[in-house]
């Protein structure tokens, strides 16, 4: 057990000299010794051992490795947990995997607060299955209502993309078995957020990324959970060779590995995973529960500071923290131009169509100066209409 130390921990972090950085909730700062572990990985295994670093350097191993890093954070046990790939990817395997666990149903739930991606990669599935299924999208207060019979699957997403509202993800799970549906988390937003234990929570599936709150870097791995009593009858849909029992037989047909392994496709991207790897040990003495606290504090001074000093941005996030993740957000007619001007000031957050300014709370490196600064800086923004200038206007590809 290493000993619970204090937050924030920012001299884990490189953070550029006056940066108040709020988007870690879209991807995670470079945590300090990411650069050094990757750069001797390259010179140290890939360069010196070429092809024999799959052997001498356990690469073959490091998705479930790394995988079992992130089991201890989520409540897992090990080898419950693969990485690889990207999130949209596992979102599309754990929900083949659980369509074909409920052949007799034919409705996929989620709901309007999901991300777009999640909500395509149904779409996609259903149409290669002929059409014969829905994608029934209710609304986030009307889930638990939706689980009919007829629900095959659940596939939710804890924390809205844009809002910041949380699902209870236990209470939630409970309402799909009593249906007699699967329950698939996407845990994108929650992962290094917010209190998650897959055990206690019992659902089959959770998938999520790791370039948000873990800090992973820009596209690195996903990760994909599958409850441990389930793994050994769990039908992969993307059966890719590393997903094979003995990949390096090159038999002719597909035949499962054993246990969560069967949930990895093809090759693992080394170089990322090494990256994440030495990502994680920022966690390292850090209590959850005291993150969350510390979260909570931040966005209420945020929520308190932004309502007393901005009276032309309206709350769009859950006022009670116990219904919010680790972002605030705010809409205002001008919210691109306004983020933009933020950025220019070194307050980087960002911003989602039609007029969502979304500001993430990490407390591994805010503290509340930071937030107390942020909220002056946009008071200014506002107060002098900074916003309205002509090169805050200008849509970037990347909002
Ligand atoms: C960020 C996010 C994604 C992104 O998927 P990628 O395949 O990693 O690009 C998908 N789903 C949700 C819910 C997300 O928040």
């Amino acid at each position: 057990m290493t000993k619970p130390v204090s937050l924030p921990v920012k001299e884990r972090f490189h953070l550029p000299e006056g940066v108040i950085y709020l988007d870690g909730n879209s991807l995670g700062p470079l945590p300090r010794g990411v650069e050094d572990a990757v750069s001797k990985m390259i010179t140290d295994e890939w360069a010196a051992h070429l092809i024999k670093g799959w052997n001498v350097d356990d690469w073959m191993a490091q998705p479930i490795r790394v995988g079992n890093r992130l089991a201890a954070m989520l409540g897992a046990p090990d080898n419950a947990i693969a990485l690889g790939d990207t999130l949209s990817i596992k979102v599309y395997q754990a929900l083949a995997s659980s369509v074909e666990m409920r052949p007799d149903r034919r409705v996929i739930l989620s709901d309007s607060g999901n991300f777009p991606s999640d909500l395509y990669m149904a779409e996609g599935l259903i149409r290669l299955l002929g059409n014969r299924h829905e994608l029934r999208i209710v609304a986030p207060e009307e889930v638990e209502a939706a689980m009919t019979d007829e629900v095959a699957v659940a596939m939710i997403t804890q924390v809205d993309y844009r809002t910041g509202r949380m699902h209870d993800m236990d209470r939630i799970t409970r309402a799909a078995h009593a249906a007699g549906a699967v329950m698939l988390w996407d845990l994108a937003h929650s992962a290094g957020a917010v209190p998650v234990d897959l055990t206690v929570c019992e659902c089959e599936f959770a998938v999520g990324c790791t370039y948000k709150y873990l800090n992973g870097g820009p596209g690195a791995p996903a990760f994909i959970y599958v409850r441990p009593d389930l793994i050994e009858t769990t039908k992969p849909a993307l059966s890719g060779w590393l997903g094979h029992d003995a990949p390096f037989a090159f038999e002719p047909s597909y035949r499962p590995a054993v246990g969560i392994e069967r949930m990895r496709v093809g090759t693992p991207p080394v170089i990322a995973l090494t990256a994440l790897e030495r990502a994680l040990d920022v966690w390292e003495g850090i209590e959850m529960a005291d993150l969350r606290a510390a979260s909570l504090h931040l966005s209420e001074v945020f929520i308190a500071g932004v309502e007393a000093r901005c009276p032309d941005l309206s709350l769009v996030s859950p006022r009670d923290g116990r219904e919010r993740g680790s972002q605030v957000s705010f809409a205002f007619e001008h919210g691109y131009a306004t983020m933009q001007a933020l950025i220019a000031r070194d307050v980087i957050g960002d911003f989602r169509a039609p007029d969502i300014m979304r500001f993430g709370f990490t407390p591994l490196y805010l503290d509340e100066a930071d937030v107390r600064r942020a909220v002056d800086i946009l008071a200014e923004v506002l107060d002098r209409r900074l916003w309205d200038r002509p090169e805050y206007r200008q849509t970037n590809r990347v909002t």
